[in-house]
């Protein structure tokens, strides 16, 4: 089968590879329908996340068919159509009966990390019982392919973690595919207004197309004066990162309001000021994560009810073999006007 191989720093390759098998009994192979490329990708390629081994299948989005699955999956068998979660879960470890999934002794984030992932023809799941979704009846399947990260990510490290509250006013810094995706699940809870700031104009106005009250350009000046002025000088109640670098968490620490709520969701590479001189007496909570997905069944029901339309982040899409196109396109985002780039197998 084919894969998109990382190569070490800055290397990659799509080239062929054994096709998976059945490593324990607990496992399912599954073919790729579709998948997608993740900002965590790009930072892999960069070399920040150094435990990745050359020779890893990179990915861990996608929807697929089960082909075979081992003696003691139930919950799947071949033929179905299945939503892959970016997080493994044996689903019986101590982490996994307080549904943090995202540290399970047995799992966690292990695909394209840790093991091959799903930019391939083929890829291998562990836990298949707790870690694919069966793919409801006349879903989207392109749609649901954002259900495997980005919109799990923004709900549950974004909107929940920061306690988005019918009324509050919201602010999202960054308007990448996780901060759409944020924007889009903190309207579940209908805040009264929800301001995104970005330095792509057309990311903005994707981001007031999607729902945002307002938006500030980040290039026409201090985005932190500009929100002050837009709630008053009293700042927002939730500021959600979905960045990662020290100057949106600056921007996030600079408007939030009294008894607010800073929600990090940006991977960080560098350590930021924390500025705790200020924030103490603000009564201010900080919260960050890695997603456990275990919202991703409320998320397909909404998705099933209409209630959420994840189709509207994909921008592009590719043949899986145009896959090292894809890759261009994505990296080069602002230029491409690229948000989710969508590789359908055929
Ligand atoms: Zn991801
Ligand atoms: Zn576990």
């Amino acid at each position: 089968m084919k894969a998109l191989v990382y190569q070490g720093p800055g290397r990659k390759a799509w080239q062929d590879k054994p096709r998976p098998t059945l490593d324990k009994p607990t496992d399912a192979v599954v073919r790729l329908l579709y998948t997608t490329i993740c900002g965590t990708d790009l930072h892999i390629l960069k070399g920040d996340v150094p435990e990745v081994p050359a020779g890893l299948t990179l990915g861990h989005e996608g929807v697929g068919v089960v082909e075979e699955v081992g003696d003691a999956v139930s919950n799947v068998k071949p033929g179905d159509r299945v939503l892959i979660s970016c997080i493994t879960a044996c689903g019986r470890c101590p982490a996994c009966k307080r549904q943090l999934y995202s540290h399970c002794e047995d799992g966690g984030w292990i695909l394209g990390h840790l093991i091959d992932g799903t930019q391939a023809e083929f890829v291998r799941i562990p836990h298949a019982d707790n870690s694919l979704y069966p793919v409801p009846r006349d879903a989207d399947e392109e749609a649901l392919v954002m259900l495997s990260d980005i919109l799990p990510t923004g709900f549950e490290i974004g909107v929940l973690n920061g306690c988005v509250k019918p009324g509050d006013t919201v602010a999202i810094v960054g308007a990448g595919p996780i901060g759409m995706a944020t924007l889009l699940t903190a309207q579940f809870y209908s805040p009264a207004r929800i301001i995104v700031t970005d330095m792509d104009p057309a990311r903005l106005e994707m981001a007031t197309r999607l729902g945002a009250t307002d938006v500030v350009d980040a290039r026409e000046g201090p985005a932190v004066d500009a929100i002050l002025a837009l709630t008053d000088g009293k700042g927002v109640d939730v500021a959600i990162e979905a960045v990662g670098v020290p100057a949106s968490f600056d921007v996030c620490q600079s408007i939030v309001a009294a008894g607010g709520h800073i929600a990090n969701i940006g991977v960080h590479g560098r350590s930021v000021e924390l500025h705790i001189e200020k924030l103490w007496i603000q009564n201010v909570t900080l919260t960050t994560g890695l997603v456990n997905t275990n919202t991703t069944p409320m998320l397909l029901q909404t998705l099933q009810g209409g209630k959420l339309q994840p189709a509207e982040l994909i921008s592009h899409r590719f043949d899986l073999d145009d896959i090292e196109t894809a890759y261009q396109v994505f990296g080069n985002a602002a230029e491409e006007k690229a948000m989710k780039v969508l590789l359908i197998a055929d």
